[in-house]
Formats: structure tokens, C-alpha cells, sequence
């Protein structure tokens, strides 16, 4: 989240008011709280988040391309691993390596 004041990248979280996380501008000392998103919106990133994490693209990664960090998205990560328990990454790899495999032989 940009600081509203100077549109700086850089901030630290600053406690909790009225529900909302507050941070604090790195750049302009700037205060302000990040309004909630919709469900709508973050159950879409959520989803996306998954699809990457399951091509193999780490949890950086996934923060990096849509803007959240990547604390968040381990922890959505890990939460969906408990809810629908994802095809383990050597499984993933394995499948790989059989089509690779084919793709030689033919
Ligand atoms: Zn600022």
C-alpha cells in the first residue's frame, strides 16, 4: 500500500486502530490506516496466489507480482493446503518430468 501523502513504497506496520492496519511512511513519517478491500477483489488475488504457488512460482514471487507481501501469501498458501490439501510440489514435478519425458520418446 503506497503512503497517500507521498506515494513512497516504503512503511512500517504501526499497530491496529479502529480495526484497520495502520502504518507508518518510512519516506515522510506520514500515519495512515488501508482500508479493508472488498472480499470480491481479495478472493480473486487469493486465487490467483494459489494458481502461481502450484506453477512452482515461490511465495516472493507471487507477492512481488500482485502487490501483497509474501508473509500473506504463505499464510493463505498455508491455510489452503489445510482446506483442499494441493498437490504436493514433488508430485507436481514428477508429472513434469513424465511429460518431458514423453516428449522426447515421441
Ligand atoms: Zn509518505
Amino acid at each position: 500500500m503506497d503512503c497517500p501523502k507521498c506515494g513512497s513504497k516504503h512503511h512500517t506496520k504501526d499497530g491496529i486502530v479502529h480495526g484497520r492496519q495502520r502504518y507508518l511512511c518510512k519516506d515522510c513519517r506520514y500515519h495512515y490506516t488501508v482500508v479493508q478491500r472488498s472480499n470480491v477483489k481479495s478472493a480473486e488475488t487469493h486465487r490467483l496466489a494459489q494458481k502461481m504457488y502450484l506453477e512452482g512460482i515461490g511465495f516472493r514471487g507471487v507477492g512481488r507480482v500482485l502487490d501483497i507481501s509474501y508473509g500473506t501469501v504463505f499464510q493463505w498458501i498455508k491455510k489452503a493446503g489445510k482446506a483442499a490439501s494441493p498437490i504436493p510440489k514433488t508430485i507436481i514435478d514428477l508429472l513434469r518430468n513424465i511429460k518431458f519425458v514423453i516428449m522426447l520418446v515421441f
